[in-house]
């Protein structure tokens, strides 16, 4: 199982990212400083290190450097404000593998992590979902509907993805939210209802349940 440490000191945030993460079948440790970072990045092996730029105690260029000069070559994805175009630009050529501006959608950094992941997780099977005639290829990005491919959005795909993950159980608007749309989304918003219908049109209507004043589920064709 691939092991992914979050250096970020907006508490929000990282508990955003960890979360997201381990549901797609991934190992955290979350670091709120770049002292910790520091020292948890030289003293375990990371698959890929996530790392914001503006911690409190060090620049996260300057962490970046260092790890680099002891000689750590884990893949590291930056996170930048939106504004920071040009320090991104410096990153990359300090170090960084890719980057991520703030505010990003949840799914947009997941596809980030499983880039740099691939080269180790080629031959792991968790990158195929089977359930009842659905199969979803996550390195490939593709859908299989009794055995004939659909096209899907990447939003859709990520919305697939999250039920393909959870079957049987019942996702609330909310969960479906923050994973599928990211950590400043509208909780009025009724896009989670919108892209079910969207999925129901692609994957087949009796696959998705509404559950009444919660959520969805992913169930078995009757
Ligand atoms: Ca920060």
């Amino acid at each position: 199982m691939s092991t992914v440490l979050i250096i970020e000191d907006e508490q929000r945030i990282s508990a955003f990212i960890a979360k997201g993460l381990k549901s797609a079948g991934l190992t955290t440790s979350t670091a709120q400083n770049a002292a910790a970072g520091y020292e948890l990045a030289a003293s375990n092996t990371f698959d890929l290190i996530i790392l914001d730029l503006g911690l409190p105690d060090e620049d996260g260029f300057s962490l970046l450097g260092r790890l680099r000069a002891v000689g750590m070559t884990t893949p590291v994805i930056i996170l930048t404000a939106r504004n920071g175009v040009h320090d991104t630009v410096m990153g990359l050529q300090n170090g960084a593998d890719d980057y991520m501006s703030k505010p990003f959608h949840f799914d947009e950094l997941l596809a980030r992590v499983r880039l740099r992941l691939r080269p180790n997780d080629a031959n792991s099977t968790s990158s195929v979902l089977e359930y009842d005639g659905l199969t979803m290829d996550l390195l490939r990005h593709t859908v299989l509907v009794d055995g004939a491919e659909v096209e899907l959005s990447s939003r859709e795909f990520a919305l697939a993805e999250t039920f393909m993950r959870n079957p049987e159980q019942v996702l609330s608007r909310e969960q479906i939210l923050s994973r599928v749309w990211g950590y400043d989304f509208d909780p009025g918003s009724n896009v989670v209802d919108v892209y079910v219908r969207y999925l129901r049109a692609k994957l087949g209507a009796e696959r998705l349940e509404t559950v009444r004043g919660v959520g969805y589920r992913l169930i078995c064709r009757r």
